[in-house]
């Protein structure tokens, strides 16, 4: 099963990544857990060339040339090779944060984004557990642990409220695989809906 956690920053959706593999190691299955951009040593690299440094080193184009290289490394060395071993892997991100994160700062671009998918990576996640969240919130969050040397985005109040609504209308336009859940509770309670969501899915 090849499941991802999307949502935006300060989402939790990387705490509940974690708790998920753990808790899915301890049912008994042989899990990964990783996450983009990043999740192969080549791609680990590419993930430095574009959060860190000078935002403005890469034209935007070239920047989605860049995931996409990523998560083509990512796929080729990392997730296709546990799936075909029969792994659970659990993945902090992949191509719907592309979509939001450069297709949402640019309209235009998301059909590149969407094009670049198709020709290079044709594979999408059997499910995806969006955590959702109160944008002020995650916002607070995500700035209480920001560091020097990532970059983010100018994660103003307004682009968080974008990337929020954003990903509710992704996850309804990919309705057969995208779950919606509510972030804004204690984080076990988060754990434990996402616990049954993903049991029921490997019970398939
Ligand atoms: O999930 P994580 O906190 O590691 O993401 C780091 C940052 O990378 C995000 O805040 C976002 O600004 C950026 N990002 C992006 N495009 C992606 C994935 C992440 O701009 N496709």
């Amino acid at each position: 099963l090849f499941l991802t956690f999307e949502g935006i920053d300060g989402s939790g959706k990387s705490t509940q990544a974690r708790i998920l593999a753990d808790t899915l190691q301890s049912d008994g299955y042989d899990v990964i857990l990783t996450r983009e951009p990043g999740g192969s040593p080549g791609a680990e690299e590419i993930r430095r060339l574009v959060l860190e440094g000078d935002p403005d080193r890469w034209s935007a184009e070239t920047e989605i040339l860049l995931f996409t290289a990523a998560r083509r490394d990512h796929l080729e060395r990392t997730i296709a090779p546990a799936l075909a071993a029969g792994k659970v892997v659990i993945c902090d991100r992949f191509a719907d944060s592309t979509r939001m994160y450069q297709g949402l700062s640019r309209g235009d671009l998301r059909r590149l984004v969407d094009q670049l998918h198709s020709l290079m990576i044709g594979r999408e996640p059997d499910l995806t557990l969006l955590i959702d969240m109160d944008p002020e919130t995650g916002l607070s969050r995500a700035k209480g642990r920001q560091t020097a040397e990532e970059r983010f985005e100018d994660f103003g109040p307004d682009l968080q409220r974008r990337m929020r609504a954003g990903f509710i209308d992704l996850a309804r336009e990919h309705a057969d695989r995208f779950r919606v859940i509510d972030g804004n509770r204690d984080v076990e309670i988060v754990a434990k809906d996402v616990a049954a969501i993903a049991r029921a899915a490997l019970s398939k």
